[in-house]
C-alpha cells in the first residue's frame, strides 16, 4: 500500500478505502459536527429547507452546539440567534448544547470542544467556523465548512471532500522563555503568506512541538487557516492521549494515526526555534510579519488578551508572569476563552496571588468567557475597538474592521509580547520586560 500522511490515513478510513492520494474526491463519514450562534441559524435553515421541517439530525450524539460569539450583548438580533439554537436543540433533543445562562455555558467553541471531550485522535471533526482546525492538535482531521455543507452533514453525516496534499513544518531545538507557539505560527505564516497553504494540510512535527503543552499545540493548529490551510495536525503523543482520555467522558474508542516514514510531503521546512525572535503581524494581515525589534516603540492605545488562540490558561499564565506587581499603561482587556479557564483565573496562582488578582492589581479589566471583541461584534461588546485606535492583541486576525472600527489598527502577537506592551503603552519586546 502506498505510504500516506496522517491526514490521508484519517480521510481514507472515513471513506472506507484502503488508501487515498492528494486530489482524490471522496465521501467521508463525520464524527462530530459543531456549530455556534453565528452560523447555526443558517445551518439549521439549510437543513430544514432540504430535509424537511420535521427532519431529524443524522446522529444526535454527534452534533455539538456551542453559542460563543455574540453572547454578552443587548443586541436583539444576536440574542435571537441563540434563541434559534435553543429551540433547535430542544426540538431535536440534542445532548450536547452548551446553553447561555446555564451551568453548561462554556464560551469559545474551539476550546470548549476538547474540554468537553468532543475531540479524539483519528476522527473527523467539522465545524461552521474557520478555526475548527484548532482540533488538529489532537491528531484528528478538523476543518471549517460553510452553512450549506453543514446543513447537508446534519441530514446525512457525510461530506464530499478533496484530499489535500500535506506540508510539513518541523520545529527543533529549545524554545527560549520569551517565545510562545504564537511566535512560531506567525513566523510560518510570514514565511509562506496568507495563501501559502491554500487547500493543503499543515502537519507540525519535531521535538520543539512535542515540548509544547496541549494548549500551545492548539495555538499552532488554530492559525493554519490564516495561511489558507485546509487543516493543521499534530500526531498524538502520550500528552495528547492523557488529555483526551481524561476528557473523553463517553468512553468512545478512537484510532491513533501517524504519517508513514516515507509519506509524501508537497513542501517541507525545518526551523531551529532557538534562533527565532518574538514576532508581530502588523495591520492588516496575519502574514504582515515583523520582528518585535523592528516595530519596537510603536504607540498603542489598547492591549487585548483573549480568543481561541490567545485566551487559554497558558496564555494568561505567561501574561501574568510579566504583569505581576506592575501596572499597565493602556486599557488592557482579559477575556478567558471558556468558563473552565475563567475558573482557572481564580484558582491558578503566581507567588500566592491568583491570575485574576494579578490582572486586576495591574489595572486590567476581565470579561466573561466568549469570543468578545475578537470578531468585533455589537457595539456593547467587551473590549470592542469602537474608535480608530491601535491595539496589540493575542487574537488571530487583524483585517480592517475585524475587532470593530474599520480604521482601527491591530497588531497580532504572543501573550508575552502583548503583556510587555501593555506595561509600556508601545510595542515592547518581552525580553525587555523580563529583565
Ligand atoms: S475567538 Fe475569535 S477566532 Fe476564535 S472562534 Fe471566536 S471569533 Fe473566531
Amino acid at each position: 500500500m502506498a505510504a500516506m500522511t496522517l491526514t490521508e490515513k484519517i480521510l481514507a478510513r472515513h471513506a472506507g478505502k484502503a488508501s487515498v492520494r492528494p486530489g482524490d474526491n471522496i465521501w467521508i463519514d463525520v464524527d462530530i459536527l459543531m456549530t455556534h450562534d453565528v452560523c447555526g441559524p443558517g445551518t439549521i435553515g439549510v437543513f430544514k429547507q432540504h430535509f424537511g421541517a420535521d427532519a431529524k439530525v443524522w446522529d444526535r450524539d454527534k452534533v455539538v452546539i456551542i453559542p460563543d460569539h455574540y453572547i454578552f450583548t443587548a443586541d436583539a438580533m444576536a440574542n435571537r440567534n441563540v434563541d434559534i439554537l435553543r429551540a433547535f436543540a430542544k426540538e431535536q433533543a440534542l445532548p450536547h448544547f452548551y446553553d447561555v445562562g446555564t451551568e453548561r455555558y462554556k464560551g469559545v467553541c474551539h476550546i470548549a470542544l476538547p474540554e468537553e471531550g468532543h475531540t479524539r485522535p483519528g476522527e473527523v471533526l467539522l465545524g461552521t467556523d474557520s478555526h475548527t482546525c484548532t482540533a488538529g492538535a489532537f491528531g484528528e482531521f478538523a476543518t471549517g465548512i460553510g452553512n450549506t455543507d453543514a446543513g447537508f452533514v446534519l441530514g446525512t453525516g457525510k461530506l464530499w471532500v478533496k484530499v489535500p496534499p500535506t506540508m510539513r513544518f518541523v520545529f527543533h531545538g529549545e524554545l527560549p522563555p520569551y517565545l510562545m507557539a504564537k511566535d512560531l505560527i506567525l513566523a510560518v505564516i510570514g514565511d509562506i503568506g496568507c495563501d501559502g497553504a491554500t487547500y493543503r494540510a499543515m502537519e507540525f512535527d519535531g521535538d520543539a512541538v512535542y515540548a509544547l503543552n496541549i494548549e500551545e499545540r492548539m495555538t499552532l493548529c488554530n492559525m493554519v487557516i490564516e495561511a489558507g490551510g485546509k487543516n493543521g495536525v499534530i500526531a498524538p503523543d502520550q500528552l495528547t492521549l492523557d488529555y483526551v482520555n481524561t476528557r473523553n467522558r463517553s468512553g468512545k474508542p478512537y484510532q491513533v494515526e501517524r504519517s508513514d516514514a516515507d509519506a509524501r510531503w508537497i513542501f517541507e521546512k525545518v526551523y531551529d526555534v532557538s534562533k527565532l525572535q518574538p514576532v508581530v503581524a502588523k495591520p492588516h494581515s496575519p502574514d504582515n510579519r515583523a520582528y518585535v525589534s523592528e516595530v519596537k516603540g510603536t504607540k498603542l492605545d489598547r492591549a487585548y488578551l483573549g480568543s481561541c488562540t490567545g485566551g487559554k490558561l497558558t496564555d494568561f499564565r505567561a501574561a501574568a508572569r510579566l504583569l505581576y506587581g506592575r501596572s499597565v499603561k493602556i486599557d488592557t482587556f482579559v477575556v478567558p476563552a471558556t468558563s473552565e479557564i475563567a475558573k482557572g483565573l481564580k484558582t491558578e496562582k503566581i507567588n500566592g496571588k491568583t491570575l485574576e488578582e494579578v490582572f486586576l492589581a495591574a489595572g486590567a479589566k476581565i470579561g466573561e468567557p466568549s469570543c468578545a471583541a475578537c470578531l468585533g461584534g455589537p457595539s456593547d461588546t467587551f473590549g470592542r475597538l469602537n474608535a480608530p485606535m491601535s491595539c496589540i492583541s493575542t487574537t488571530n486576525r487583524n483585517f480592517p474592521g475585524r475587532m470593530g472600527h474599520k480604521q482601527a489598527e491591530v497588531y497580532l502577537a504572543s501573550p508575552l509580547t502583548v503583556a510587555a506592551s501593555a506595561l509600556t503603552g508601545n510595542i515592547t519586546d518581552p525580553r525587555d520586560a523580563m529583565q
